[in-house]
């Protein structure tokens, strides 16, 4: 079984390779812009299946162009240009889907220097990662400042700009190799906010928070901004100190996740989860930032594909299912579970728990199959507004309102 990761470095380039990287950047943003041109133009002036065209169609138009003119493109490597028309072609092929599903969307827009991100791809040619530096076609030798691992087959390699710093992220296809799964014991996980998660077996993996830690700094500096004068030497730096507060909280958010996603994937052969509505909470701005804070939807994605890797068993728990207001040791559904009680109190059997891990207990509970129709049952029962998700956006708001979650 093959398997397609991405692998991101920071890059360590010198002034040469510098130079180098704005020169490519500068011809994929060109290459696009060109493109869009023609393809708005084709649109107005055409009729019929004239006014379309196509990356490949485009490519051959701008390499006969090459020659006469824009000579200076033989400079760096032809797949700069030749990916730039390609990602143009996506962003036209995701317009019409989300036009077709009816949801809003916006038609590509002309890319101008400085404003959005630089980046440019390479598909062909020289690509590889070696220790302590990546080889780029066309440029060569890239120190790197972590170690750039071998393994794989690179397939593209895409490097873009943050700020003042370059990074490369390269798309690489890798062997799965066929062991056993892990053999740890089934585990519920319960996601939260103010813990990440909260495991059957009693564990939590905390949660940074980095976001909010470091809100009032991103404010600071986003008030600093607006007062720059526009094209100013210190507004500049202040672009870029506000890229690397930003950049400092996704890798730190990113971090933790991997830790816990990693050591959950790999030591057990069936892990248990809610089916949180991620995208339908996010759509209420009020909790978007709480819950991106937590990156739950991300936590859902890196733990299904190392699960594929690690061949442990994820299981999904039903939308429905009471796993904050039944009680683990008996099965109780209480009628209420406020969200100050951090406790659940078992009116039948006396049980006293902690709130989350008696979730988390009731999730791994759904992990065999024969509780797993019982739960069915209880889920078919269970008045719908008993959703998990519901109850998180509670959590949201409870944590909001009370100053926590900015
Ligand atoms: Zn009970």
């Amino acid at each position: 079984m093959k398997s397609i990761r991405g692998r991101s470095y920071e890059l360590k380039p010198n002034n040469v390779q510098r130079t180098h990287f704005v020169k490519c950047a500068g011809i994929a943003r060109f290459a696009w812009n060109w493109a869009l041109e023609e393809r708005q133009r084709l649109y107005r002036e055409k009729e019929g299946d004239e006014r379309f065209t196509n990356a490949n169609k485009q490519h051959r138009r701008l390499n006969a162009l090459k020659k006469t003119d824009f000579p200076w493109m033989y400079e760096i490597s032809k797949c700069v240009p030749q990916e730039a028309l390609r990602n143009l072609d996506n962003a036209y092929l995701l317009y019409g889907k989300a036009r077709k599903a009816g949801r809003k969307a916006r038609l590509p827009k002309f890319k101008k220097k400085g404003k959005a991100r630089d980046a440019f791809t390479f598909s062909t040619g020289a690509i590889r990662a070696e220790g302590n530096h990546v080889v780029l076609p066309r440029i060569g030798r890239v120190r790197v400042k972590e170690h750039a691992r071998k393994d794989g087959r690179i397939l593209r390699a895409t490097v873009s700009r943050v700020a003042d710093r370059w990074f490369v992220s390269f798309l690489v296809e890798q062997d799965i190799l066929d062991s056993a799964p892990p053999s740890g014991p089934p585990i519920g996980v319960d996601l939260g906010v103010s813990i990440m998660a909260t495991l059957s077996d009693g564990r939590v993996f905390g949660n940074p928070r980095p976001l909010q830690l470091r809100l009032r700094k991103i404010r600071r500096l986003t008030q600093e901004l607006h007062r720059r004068r526009r094209g100013s030497n210190n507004r500049k730096k202040t672009i870029n100190r506000l890229a690397r507060a930003y950049r400092r909280t996704v890798n730190i958010r990113r971090d933790a996740l991997h830790k816990a996603t990693t050591q959950l994937a790999k030591n057990h052969g069936e892990i248990v989860i809610e089916d949180l509505d991620v995208q339908g909470l996010i759509r209420n701005r009020h909790i978007a930032r709480a819950i991106s804070d937590v990156g739950l939807g991300e936590f859902r994605r890196q733990i299904e594909y190392k699960c594929r890797w690690c061949r442990s068993h994820l299981t999904v728990a039903p939308r429905f299912y009471p796993s904050t207001k039944r009680c683990s040791s008996c099965g109780h559904i209480m009628d209420d579970m406020p969200l100050s009680e951090r406790t659940y109190k078992c009116e039948s059997c006396g049980l006293v728990l902690d709130r989350d891990l008696n979730a988390a207990l009731n999730l791994v509970a759904v992990s065999s199959t024969e509780t797993l129709n019982a739960c069915r049952d209880l889920a078919s029962t269970a008045p719908a507004r008993v959703s998990r998700a519901g109850s998180l956006k509670q959590e949201m708001n409870a944590t909001i309102s009370h100053g926590i979650g900015g």
